[in-house]
């Protein structure tokens, strides 16, 4: 019997190691049609079982508009993480979803200026939503990249923030906390750069992913520049189980993350003590 708990089996096609900590996973449906119905939106999410482990969520990173295979980007933390760094390209996996009702709003942000605010790991999820823009960029106006990483060590998607580097029509900002001998890019936390944008309030959405502890300095610095509680957006991540509203362990007060997230208009959270 089938249930909202029995996961599709899927297959690792690719891995590729990007940092010491994080690998990229392309995955695909064994069977086709489970394949053809997995259609995600920007900023959702899937439980992934490594078998004999357990489960765990992961945002999903890859182009909604590629539909012959998905791709998650893993930091390696705890069990199930561990378990599906140790897999090897070829071995079978379980997958639920896409799960998760607040997307990234690459609809509502059609007609404006776009602020991506990034920090660390943040910057996996907002992979959909900037591959995605970048599909229909005549649709926006103005996109600028803010992400912060640790050490350059740490950096994400090198390839793709330099191509994005390269476009005249994005503005990219990259910072380390802690640069090495060779770094000759911004240092500093993220949010050292939020002063620079220039993009008019009211004509821009933000969009925010990362860690829990960046939250609370990036709206102060939005709220400096008269950015509106309906378009800063953030994705919060809690711990999770069922990812499907039933067990309650990822409630941010009367919200549940898995099911009204994981990403919110900071309008929406506004008055949760616990969200930022
Ligand atoms: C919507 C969503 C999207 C996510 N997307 C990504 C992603 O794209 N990439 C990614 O790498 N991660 C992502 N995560 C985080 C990932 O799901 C967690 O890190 C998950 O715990 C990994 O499972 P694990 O079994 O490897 O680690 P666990 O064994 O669960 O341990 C992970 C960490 O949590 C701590 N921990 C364990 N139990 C508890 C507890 N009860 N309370 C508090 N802390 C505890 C551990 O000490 C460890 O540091 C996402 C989480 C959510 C909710």
């Amino acid at each position: 019997m089938h249930t909202i708990y029995t996961p599709d089996i899927a297959r690792i096609t690719r891995i590729e190691t990007v940092t010491t900590n994080e690998k990229i996973f392309d995955i695909s449906f064994i069977e086709k049609e489970a394949q053809k119905k997995f259609n995600f939106l920007p900023g959702q999410f899937v439980e992934l079982t490594v078998f004999g482990v357990g489960e765990a969520p992961f945002s999903i990173t890859s182009n909604p508009n590629n539909k012959e295979k998905f791709q998650l980007c893993i930091r390696s933390v705890g069990s199930v993480s561990q378990a599906i760094h140790n897999l090897k390209e070829g071995a079978k996996v379980g997958i639920r979803g896409p799960f998760g009702k607040g997307t990234f709003p690459y609809e509502a942000a059609k007609g404006h200026n776009v602020l991506v605010v990034a920090g660390g790991l943040g910057l996996a999820p907002l992979m959909s939503f900037l591959t995605y823009m970048f599909d229909y960029r005549e649709e926006y106006k103005n996109i600028m990249i803010i992400y912060g990483a640790v050490n350059p060590g740490n950096i994400l998607y090198k390839n793709e923030i330099s191509y994005w580097s390269s476009r005249e029509d994005v503005k990219v900002c990259v910072t380390v906390d802690n640069p090495d001998d060779k770094w000759t890019g911004e240092i500093g936390v993220c949010t050292k750069l939020i002063p620079r944008v220039d993009f008019k309030p009211e004509d821009t959405y933000t969009i925010v992913c990362g860690p829990p502890v960046m939250y609370k300095y990036v709206v102060q610095e939005l709220e400096k520049k008269n950015f509106t509680d309906d378009k800063i957006f953030l994705s919060l991540e809690r711990r999770m189980e069922c990812g499907v509203g039933k067990c309650n362990h990822c409630h941010i007060g009367n919200k549940l993350a898995c099911v009204d997230g994981p990403v919110f208009s900071l309008w929406e959270i506004r008055d949760l003590k616990e969200a930022i």
